[in-house]
């Protein structure tokens, strides 16, 4: 792939997820109460990408659902379909105390410098290679959560500000960074937002996935001259597919849960064409060497083999770089970041 980078150090992400190796039972519950939610949607007829016919068998099953491989996109597509109704059922407005610890701050911090300001720099960085410098980025985040990308931006510099549906996460959001950085939008707005916003970079980390009217928002992207650069993340189809359909007793971090569908080269591609859009520069880290070391120590311990598992957690951990950028290069890894760039 020209101009694609590869790999990325875990440092201290492997304590950031603790809570997926403590609480494997329930988050693993939790999944199977949002595979319920998509299991009563509609079957899906065509690919979320390029609207192929879903036909034949599937290539496989996991956690209750079948996952069809689009031939023309090599997109992967759940068996059913992501509607308003999935959506209601799954995103439930998480609830934030309004006073916060100052543990709560130092843990934002934390994963605003250790996961946000990474992503933040290869973006401008790529883009002041392409000519646009620092200060002339005018930044939206589109599904902003809890604010870190916008707040990692506006530490480096650059004219940032998001828009969210939840309103307790802006206000968490607003709250942690100390000023006004995300707004709340309503879901059906976004289009409109899209379509008229100023911003000439817009940013979707860990969005596209999640979005019900994607053919909209494309177009809206597509129709807004204004706006030159997008920069996404979205899960892949990968390593770690087969690793959750493998180990069934296991948490499913990457298919299934809210995750209805997963990207290819290809497909990325084939939207990127959609929106009026072509790859500037890419990054391409996974979490599958992550999800692989979660589920052996999860298993051996469901096997009674904790004592191997303590011998075992070390060794793997000083491979786990090495090895993840064995399947990044290889081109299947579990995350993309993308900078596209208006054709
Ligand atoms: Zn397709």
């Amino acid at each position: 792939m020209k101009n694609r980078k590869y790999g990325k150090p875990l440092g201290d992400i492997v304590a950031i997820k603790s809570d997926f190796f403590e609480h494997n039972d329930d988050m693993l519950k939790l999944s199977g109460h949002q595979a319920d939610a998509l299991l009563i949607q509609k079957k899906r007829e065509n690919c979320k990408i390029c609207h192929t016919p879903i036909e034949g068998e599937p290539l496989y099953m996991s956690q209750r659902m079948e996952y069809y491989l689009c031939p023309v996109c090599g997109h992967v597509n759940s068996a059913h379909e992501d509607t308003d109704d999935f959506a209601n059922r799954v995103y439930l407005e998480d609830s934030y105390e309004d006073n916060y610890s100052e543990e709560d701050r130092e843990k934002y911090e934390k994963r605003l410098e250790t996961i946000y300001i990474p992503k933040g720099e290869f973006l401008i960085g790529a883009l002041k290679e392409d000519g646009l410098d620092k200060k002339d980025i005018k930044l939206l985040d589109d599904g902003a959560g809890s604010g870190y990308f916008v707040g990692a931006m506006r530490k480096l510099g650059v004219q940032a500000e998001g828009i969210e549906i939840s309103s307790s996460q802006v206000k968490f959001a607003n709250k942690m960074n100390g000023e006004e950085v995300l707004r709340q939008v309503d879901s059906p707005d976004i289009a409109g937002i899209l379509k008229t916003t100023d911003a000439n970079v817009l940013s979707f980390i860990g969005v596209f996935e999640h979005i019900i009217n994607l053919d909209e928002i494309l177009t809206a992207i597509r129709e807004n001259k204004k706006i030159q650069y997008v920069f996404l993340s979205v899960p892949m189809f990968s390593m770690s597919c087969v690793f959750e359909a493998s180990h069934q007793k296991c948490y499913n971090r990457h298919a299934g849960g809210t995750h209805t569908h997963l990207f290819s080269d290809t497909s990325l591609e084939f939207m990127a064409d959609k929106m009026g859009f072509e790859e500037l520069k890419s990054w391409k880290f996974g979490s599958d060497m992550m999800d692989l070391y979660r589920m052996l120590c999860v298993s051996l311990e469901q096997n009674d083999n904790k004592k191997l598992k303590d011998y075992f957690a070390p060794k793997f951990l000083k491979m786990i770089d090495e090895l993840q950028l064995t399947v990044d290069k290889n081109e299947f890894a579990s995350e993309i970041h993308l900078i596209l760039k208006r054709r």
